[in-house]
């Protein structure tokens, strides 16, 4: 699996096992700092799977339609979105990837929560973005009301959360949905502040939603300073305290 440095010419062939032992965001051996961009082509094979259990969920009615695009079909979308939660479970939780795994799996509904606090080691879980699109006009980070909502979109549906935009295909300069750049991230005040209502058309049967785009977003590696959660400090605590025992 490759992972490509978007600041120096690094990049690493790394196994998922090499993975598992990270904790937290993944730093660039080169420069240090945070690795943007990655190859998921490795896990093409269950990303398809996953793809074909929802379709044929939704053929037998138990799954409404995501309506989210005129252009792409129900597939594409459910691909390119697991594939983005994917690739950005691998960049800033890599140890957690198989649990992640896991809740897709489930089909457990986690909106607003794709990547938990503790498994990044953030104040707040991380909400997952994907567009296919990055040019002056377009590529936004776009939010839309929850299920079962009626009407506009309002302020109160964008989650306290810290919500990141991968780009693929042609946005991201390649011709592989499976190879992702992470591009930025945003949180609630950010999305209110430079975000603008209906960034794009609104489609028959589409839901409004919000967006801000992506040039506005910032770097990831002003995410990782951050403060950690209480809870990850915790865990770093004790995990340095039972390593000092170990090596003595
Ligand atoms: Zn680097």
């Amino acid at each position: 699996m490759f992972v490509t440095c978007s600041h120096c010419p690094q990049q690493d062939d790394v196994s998922p096992t090499k993975l598992s032992a990270l904790r937290r965001f993944r730093a660039c051996d080169g420069c240090g700092r945070c690795l943007t961009r990655i190859d998921v082509s490795d896990f093409s094979g269950w990303i398809d799977e996953q793809v074909r259990i929802k379709r044929s969920l939704q053929e037998r009615g138990w799954l409404g339609s995501r309506k989210q695009s005129v252009k792409q079909s129900d597939a594409d979308i459910d691909r390119d979105g697991l594939a983005a939660e994917l690739a950005a479970c691998l960049l800033l939780a890599p140890a957690w990837v198989t649990k992640w795994q896991r809740l897709a799996e489930a089909g457990v509904s986690n909106r607003g929560r794709d990547l938990l606090p503790r498994w990044t080691g953030l104040d707040k879980p991380v909400e997952v973005k994907q567009t296919r699109y990055r040019d002056d006009r377009r590529g936004f980070l776009l939010v839309r009301p929850p299920r079962w909502t009626p009407g506009e979109m309002k302020p109160e549906y964008l989650d306290d959360a810290y919500y990141v935009l991968l780009h693929s295909g042609s946005g991201n300069g390649s011709t592989s949905v499976y190879d992702l750049t992470l591009s930025g991230w945003t949180d609630r005040d950010g999305l209110l502040h430079d975000g603008v209502r209906n960034p794009v058309p609104v489609g028959n049967g589409q839901r409004e939603c919000w967006g801000i785009h992506w040039s506005k977003l910032r770097p990831l590696d002003e995410l990782a300073q951050r403060p950690a959660s209480v809870w990850s400090r915790v865990i770093e605590f004790l995990t340095t305290k039972t390593q000092r025992r170990e090596n003595r």
